[in-house]
C-alpha cells in the first residue's frame, strides 16, 4: 500500500486528488494537505472585487467533499518538506509521511519585490486570492464614493497577465454601470513588451484585439513598464525601450490601483535542497517529476517553465487552468504506472487554452503548443466568451463538488478544437 500526499488544494491539487482516487486501487491512501479549509475558484476573483460574486459562490469547504470520495484531508500550513525522510512538517508540528508527493502549491505572491505594493503592507489591491479580492471590493466602494484615477496592471516578473486585462475591463464595465466612468481616468501598466503579449509572445491577433478594446474603453497604457515603488496614492513607473533602457519615468496618481505581483515558489517548497530553480519553482522533467527526488511530482503555477521569449522587462509564461489539469493527468498516470510496475511514460501537453472575461464581452484563446510558431492559434472576442466563462465557473465548481476530474463531454468538446491532455508519443 502506498500513501500519496497532494500538497495544495487549488486548481491543480483538487483534480489531482480526484483523479488519483479514480484510477488507483482502494488499498492506496490519498491525503490532501491545504493551508485553508476551503477550495477557492481563483478565476472568479476579479468578479468578486467589483461585487459581482460573493465568497460563498466561489469557495467550497474541502473536508466534506474529499471525505465523501475516500480522500483524507488535513487543513494546515506546511512549514517544511523533508524530502530525504519523505515527510511534511506542518506549522502545528504534525508530521505527514508520504510515498509519493504531488506538489501543487501555486505561487508565493512576491509583493515584497516592489516597495509599497500589495494589499497587506502596501497601497495597491490584488485579485489573486479571495481575501485580497474582498479587500479590493472595499477599496472599490471607496472609489465609487470618491471617484478619481485608477491604475491596473502587472509588474516585472509577473507571469499571469490575463487577470489584469480582465480586471481593467470589468472595472470599466462596473464604473459605466454606475455612470461614474467619466470621473475615472484609467491607465494600464504592464511589463509586457506590448498589449496582448500575455507572456506568450502574443496569441493570434491578441495585440490588435486588446489594443482595440482598450482604445474603445479609453484605457491608456504603458508597456515595458517596471513599477519601482508605490506610495499612498502614487505609483512610480519606469518605461523601457526594446534595449531595456529607461526612456521615461512616470508618476501616476491613483485613488484605486490593482497590480498583479511577480510570482515565486512558496518558502517550504523553495527551501528544499535541489528541488527548485532560483525563483523557487519546482524543476520537473517531461513526466512532471523532480529529477532529484523521483517520488516528488509537481503541477500548476509552482513548476518551473522557461519564459516563451526574452523581454526588455522580465516577464514569465502563464500556466493556465487546462494546462495545469493536463500536468495533473500525466502525473496520475505516472504514479499509477510506478505502482503497477510499468515505466513512467505520460507527458502533459501544456497547451494554453483560456477564457478571459472582459466585463460585457470576453476573449478566448488557444495556443498549441505554448511556444510559437504554433500548430493551432486562435484568439476570438465576443459576448459568447463572457457567458462561456460564467458557465465554466459553474461547471468547475460542480466538478469539485462531485469529484469528477474530466467528464466525458469535456474530453470530446476540447478534442474538437484540438486540445488534449496527454502527448501521443
Ligand atoms: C486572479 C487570477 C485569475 C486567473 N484566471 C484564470 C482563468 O480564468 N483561466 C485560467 O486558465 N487560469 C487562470 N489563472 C491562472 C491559474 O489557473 C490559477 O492561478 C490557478 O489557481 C493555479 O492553480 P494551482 O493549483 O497551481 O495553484 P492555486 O490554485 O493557487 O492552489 C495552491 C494551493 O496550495 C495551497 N498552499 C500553498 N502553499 C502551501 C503550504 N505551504 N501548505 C499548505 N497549503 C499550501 C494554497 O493555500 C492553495 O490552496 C488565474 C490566476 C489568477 C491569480
Amino acid at each position: 500500500m502506498a500513501h500519496i500526499v497532494v500538497l495544495g488544494a487549488g486548481i491543480g491539487g483538487m483534480p489531482g486528488a480526484y483523479e488519483l482516487r479514480e484510477v488507483l486501487d482502494k488499498e492506496h491512501a490519498i491525503t490532501v494537505v491545504n493551508a485553508s479549509e476551503s477550495f477557492q475558484f481563483t478565476p472568479s476573483n476579479p468578479w468578486l472585487a467589483v461585487g459581482w460574486r460573493t465568497r460563498e459562490a466561489i469557495t467550497l469547504p474541502l473536508e466534506p467533499v474529499l471525505k465523501k470520495h475516500g480522500i483524507n484531508f488535513i487543513a494546515g500550513w506546511v512549514e517544511k518538506i523533508d524530502a530525504t525522510a519523505n515527510k511534511l512538517i506542518l506549522k502545528n508540528g504534525q508530521e505527514v509521511g508520504y510515498d509519493y508527493l504531488l506538489i501543487a502549491t501555486g505561487p508565493r505572491l512576491a509583493f515584497d519585490e516592489v516597495p509599497g505594493s500589495g494589499p497587506v503592507s502596501g497601497f495597491t489591491q490584488s485579485v489573486c486570492t479571495v481575501d485580497h479580492a474582498e479587500k479590493s471590493y472595499d477599496d472599490f466602494q471607496k472609489l465609487l464614493a470618491d471617484p478619481g484615477p485608477v491604475v491596473v496592471g502587472a509588474v516585472q516578473f509577473a507571469s499571469c497577465f490575463g487577470p489584469a486585462y480582465e480586471y481593467a475591463t470589468i472595472l470599466d464595465t462596473a464604473l459605466c454601470k454606475q455612470q461614474l466612468r467619466n470621473k475615472v481616468p484609467m491607465t494600464f501598466v504592464t511589463s509586457e513588451p506590448y498589449i496582448g503579449h500575455l507572456g506568450l509572445g502574443g496569441v493570434g491577433d491578441s495585440r490588435g484585439l486588446l489594443e482595440h478594446e482598450f482604445r474603445n474603453r479609453h484605457i491608456k497604457w504603458i508597456t515595458n513598464a517596471k513599477v519601482t515603488k508605490v506610495e499612498v496614492g502614487k505609483m512610480f513607473v519606469d518605461e523601457h525601450n526594446e534595449s531595456g533602457e529607461v526612456i521615461k519615468q512616470h508618476e501616476l496618481p491613483f485613488k484605486h490601483a490593482m497590480l498583479l505581483p511577480g510570482f515565486k515558489g512558496v518558502d517550504p517548497v523553495a527551501g528544499v535542497e535541489g528541488l527548485c530553480n532560483p525563483r523557487g519553482f519546482v524543476i520537473v522533467d517531461e513526466h512532471q517529476r523532480s529529477p532529484k527526488y523521483p517520488n516528488i511530482y509537481s503541477a500548476g503555477v509552482c513548476i518551473a517553465i522557461p519564459p516563451v521569449e526574452a523581454t526588455p522587462v522580465p516577464t514569465g509564461a502563464p500556466k493556465t487552468g487546462y494546462m495545469i489539469e493536463s500536468m495533473v493527468t500525466a502525473i496520475v498516470r505516472n504514479i499509477k504506472a510506478e505502482l503497477t510496475g510499468y515505466p513512467v511514460a505520460s507527458k502533459a501537453t501544456w497547451n494554453a487554452f483560456c477564457l478571459a472575461d472582459l466585463g460585457d464581452t470576453g476573449a478566448a484563446f488557444v495556443a498549441l503548443p505554448q511556444i510559437p510558431p504554433r500548430n493551432v492559434t486562435w484568439f476570438k472576442k465576443g459576448k459568447w466568451v463572457h457567458y462561456a466563462k460564467i458557465a465554466f465557473e459553474k461547471y468547475f465548481m460542480h466538478k469539485m463538488r462531485t469529484g469528477v476530474s474530466e467528464p466525458i463531454f469535456e474530453k470530446w468538446a476540447l478534442k474538437m478544437i484540438g486540445v488534449v491532455r496527454l502527448k501521443k508519443d
